[in-house]
């Protein structure tokens, strides 16, 4: 087993961390270690560059290998005319042929990869190369590439015979231990972890909607153990996170902790308690948020003492945080709708209808008749239309009539199968040491901010006995809570009219 460090922390802090890490000094005194290490103190330029030099990079040193013969060599040929693309979405035939390869010269490759690959499936950014001779367009050499790591190759052989092979790309796997602060741009601040920006998405994938890297705030701190494969020595992409902590900027708020683990029935990533989210099922459109507002049609307005339904369920969010549809659909309605404000609705497969009301922006590019992924940014939150506060008005209809978003089981999760408990414990144990080990990660040398304070408690307890659901905080007196406020004048408050101003065929404005 290779746990390796390499250059995630300057070569000297790495000796020293192993050294460390053998004997068991406490995380805190690493943490200084990283503060004192030669990498951070050398940053020549610091006095001159002021406060907004760019962060500390620790770039990960990558020695790269020798590889195989690659059909760009013959491009130094003059007989040789070398023709490439990426498939797009049209058949292996037709791309090569639009290229100017021979029909009997497709084929000729394709019999060169028999039993070894068909090309009846090709990824849209599947990308080929072919060398002809110039004057009788017979194909010398062939390439197709999937990825970095995933090379076919035909080649002439000395008998004038095209016979095709994976190419040995040295493919290799290494661990991966790390850590970012997030600061105002996330991309920075993965590079200053020495990341590559794939990582992302692979943290994303972890998360699977239970956060999302695009509600990571200012000020929070990510420690994460991944894999990633090279190919030829060289960064090819991320194969998965095996632990990570999400460590919100508020050290009262608890921290998140997913494990990557794969039992006897149990498989994929699983937070602290052993739970998992539903595969296919409704996501939260606002991952964590807390719930400030229930469905209520029954629901009598506090002041106009007069029903008033609530046809949707409010999750109280800052303006700006990232909205996500809750399941797959395609858009409905991108645009302003009266009391609704700024409204996106999806309609999904199931002949539920969602909408998400009060949106400060869209996402870039929806509009009406587009697909959409479950967990697609649809858009952001905001105070648009009848609203005294930053809330996101999520509902949910069938059928014409709206009802409980929240009977949709958004995030249900499925529990640790029995058989497995005792072995994700251990692996769970295990994977909290190595997270608790990773020095939690410095600010950027910026003037302002001092750190935030050490947590209260053992901060990386992980005890793993409490829903961190549990400690969703109360929105603070500035927050979404309309309801309880007095509505416009002679208007009924916004939910009360969200039906008729967000009903989809019959817009207030032309759009
Ligand atoms: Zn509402």
């Amino acid at each position: 087993m290779t746990a390796v460090f390499g250059g995630i922390f300057g070569l000297a802090t790495l000796t020293s961390l192993i050294a460390l890490l053998i004997q068991g000094v406490p995380v805190r005194d690493e943490r200084a270690l990283v503060a004192a290490s030669p990498a951070a103190s050398a940053a020549g330029t610091d006095g001159a560059a002021g406060p907004s030099s760019v962060p500390e990079v620790k770039t990960k040193q990558r020695t790269p290998l020798p590889g195989p013969w690659r059909i760009s060599e013959l491009g130094k040929d003059p007989s040789v005319l070398l023709v490439s693309d990426v498939m797009d979405r049209r058949s292996f035939i037709t791309a090569l042929d639009e290229k100017g390869v021979p029909k009997a010269q497709i084929y000729r490759i394709m019999k060169a990869f028999d039993g070894l690959r068909k090309f009846d499936k090709c990824g849209r950014k599947d990308r080929f190369t072919v060398a002809m001779d110039r004057s009788t367009r017979r194909v010398r050499a062939f390439e197709y590439e999937v990825s970095a790591s995933e090379i076919y190759q035909a080649r002439d052989d000395a008998a004038g015979l095209l016979k095709g092979a994976a190419l040995d790309m040295k493919i290799a796997e290494e661990e991966v231990v790390a850590s970012f602060y997030v600061g105002k741009d996330l991309a920075d601040a993965i590079r200053a972890g020495g990341l590559e920006s794939g990582v992302l998405d692979a943290i994303d994938d972890a998360l699977n909607g239970r956060l999302s890297t695009e509600s990571f705030e200012e000020g929070s701190t990510v420690r994460l153990i991944a894999v990633e494969e090279t190919a030829l020595g060289m960064f090819s992409r991320y194969k998965k996170v095996i632990a990570l902590e999400y460590r919100p900027a508020d050290p009262a708020e608890k921290p998140v902790r997913i494990y990557d683990f794969k039992g006897q029935e149990a498989r994929g990533t699983f937070d602290e308690r052993g739970r998992q989210p539903h595969a296919g099922g409704w996501r939260a459109p606002l991952p964590g948020a807390p719930v400030t507002s229930k469905f209520n049609p029954q629901r009598m307005h506090p002041v106009l003492k007069k029903r008033m339904p609530h046809n949707g369920t409010d999750f109280g969010a800052p303006t700006g945080t990232p909205v996500y549809s809750a399941y797959r659909g395609v858009v409905d309605w991108v645009g302003p709708a009266g009391p609704s404000g700024n409204l996106v609705t999806v309609a999904h497969p199931n002949g539920v209808t969602t909408g998400y009301a009060h949106l400060s922006r869209y996402a870039p590019g929806i509009k009406a008749g587009m697909k959409v992924g479950t967990h697609q940014l649809v858009g952001y939150v905001g105070s648009t239309g009848r609203s005294t506060g930053p809330h996101l008005h999520f509902t949910a209809k069938r059928d014409g009539k709206y009802f409980d978003a929240e009977t949709l089981q958004l995030d249900g999760e499925r529990v640790m199968p029995a058989i497995d408990r005792a072995a994700f414990a251990a692996a769970k144990e295990a994977l909290d040491k190595r997270l608790d080990a990773i020095p939690l990660p410095e600010p950027p040398p910026e003037p302002a901010k001092p750190e935030a304070a050490e947590p209260p408690s053992p901060p990386l307890a992980a005890t793993g006995s409490e829903a961190s659901a549990a400690a969703a905080p109360d929105v603070g007196p500035s927050g979404p809570n309309e309801h309880e406020a007095q509505p416009p004048e002679g208007a009924g408050d916004d939910e009360g009219e969200l039906i008729e101003g967000a009903d989809l065929k019959s817009p207030p404005e032309a759009m």
